[in-house]
């Protein structure tokens, strides 16, 4: 078998992994580079050829972002779990509003997203298939709703793609459980040199910042990602506190909707079901104005401050409000700059903003320790260290530490397996 990292290699985003056996090959993954520097998507190398199969892991765009673009040319069909669609329907459509709003031209159109879903093949976990010589497993990976493992087997040999994957058990997800012995684990890379907080003790501290600053009568303003962030954040206040005002706004919203249709997919779906039911969601100008009137929580999008009402709400806030990331901020985004320098920019202008920000580590990846369970776990002959900035360090390390052969292939890189 051969691996072409098309891409998410030795990068976070666009991931799309190319596996080509005997007679068959399957894509892992087709997304895109939300975030560069040139301020526009950056998309996968070339497909060698039309796979027989596609499978996306989960509806982030860094995972599922570029696949309508292959339904103008050609048809393949493709593998994910029906939150997973619905949810990337959602980001692909905003995709192409960003695309027109930011005046850069975009890889498909509305049209290649309605073709795409007539090739949609429902998958869930632990449902077993067969394309061609491969037969294959889908996996919880517990990293968001709907989220996938892919374990494919040819003549006795086995490759075990993560994806994004959280073995810790969070309010909404029980965490992913770790597969049988494979001949080659493909993991992400993405915190490999840091250990997130206990998830429990992260959702403490949120509390106290949360109580202290409506005490102190301000608004707490929770940049939140759409997907996955904003639900957790809701729920794990409400496990805390019946009683706060909790507001919701941004794509989130649409989001939430996903998940109250799949309560196969959330841990514990009556707890979360009320959570939504307790949270005002907010649609217009008005209520977006009454919610910063009185002391409040406001979870809302973009999760890096950039752009989105979260943005927006900063000049409303009440005096003694306080910002809480969530999420990780990638440099250069207003998040970033906020959390380092006190500032925002918005088109051309550095604004300050005098409230305090903060950062409280929610992460839905697997930390350092998640990420050697898994390889002790799995036990394989060969880790392909994928979705990070230096996994060539982790490859190095995981050679040096456990015997095990690793790389870190380049983006265009073959690998034999
Ligand atoms: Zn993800
Ligand atoms: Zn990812």
């Amino acid at each position: 078998m051969k691996l072409y990292s098309l891409g998410a290699a030795r990068e976070v985003g666009r991931s799309a992994f190319f596996l080509e056996g005997e007679s068959t090959s399957l894509l892992f993954d087709y997304g895109v580079k939300v975030f560069t520097k040139e301020e526009k998507p950056a998309y996968p190398a070339p497909l060698p050829r039309m796979p027989d199969g596609v499978f996306i892991s989960h509806a982030h765009l860094d995972h599922s972002g570029y696949l309508p673009n292959i339904f103008d040319e050609g048809k393949v069909r493709w593998y994910a779990t029906p939150p997973t669609v619905d949810i990337a329907e959602i980001l692909w459509n905003d995709s192409l509003k960003l695309a027109k709003l930011k005046g850069y031209d975009f890889p498909y159109k509305k049209s290649s997203i309605e073709k795409a879903k007539n090739y949609w093949i429902p998958s869930i976990h632990g449902q077993i298939m067969r394309i061609g010589e491969f037969s294959i497993r889908i996996i919880d990976a517990g990293h968001l709703a709907g989220a996938m493992m892919i374990r494919v087997e040819e003549n006795g040999k086995s490759i075990l793609y993560t994806g994004d994957f959280k073995i810790e058990e969070t309010e909404l997800h029980k965490g992913a459980k770790i597969p049988e012995r494979s001949h080659v684990l493909i993991i992400e890379s993405t915190y490999y040199n840091r250990e997130h907080p206990k998830r429990t003790d992260a959702e403490k501290q949120l509390m106290q910042e949360i109580w202290e600053t409506i005490e102190n009568g301000g608004n707490v303003l929770l940049p939140a990602f759409a997907v996955g962030r904003t639900q957790e954040i809701a729920r794990v206040i409400r496990k805390y506190d019946d009683e706060i005002p909790v507001y919701i706004d941004g794509m989130g919203t649409s989001v939430n909707k996903v998940y109250l249709k799949y309560p196969g997919y959330i841990k514990d779906f009556p707890g979360f079901e009320k959570t939504i039911e307790s949270v005002n969601t907010v649609a217009n100008a008005r209520e977006r104005a009454r919610a910063t009137k009185k002391p409040s929580v406001i979870i809302a999008t973009a999760g890096m401050l950039e752009g989105g009402p979260s943005l927006g709400y900063l000049k409303n806030l009440l005096p003694n409000s306080k910002i809480i990331f969530t999420g990780y901020s990638v440099e250069g985004t207003n998040g970033w700059r906020l959390l380092n320098y006190g500032k925002i920019k918005i088109d051309e202008y550095e604004l300050d903003v005098d409230l305090p920000a903060e950062y409280i580590d929610f992460s839905a990846h697997a930390g350092r320790e998640d990420l050697y369970k898994m390889i002790k776990g799995v036990n394989p002959e060969l880790v392909v260290c994928v979705h990070g900035d230096e996994p060539d360090k982790f490859a190095k390390e995981i050679e040096e530490k456990e015997g095990i052969k690793a790389v870190a292939p380049k983006i265009g890189e073959v690998i034999s397996l």
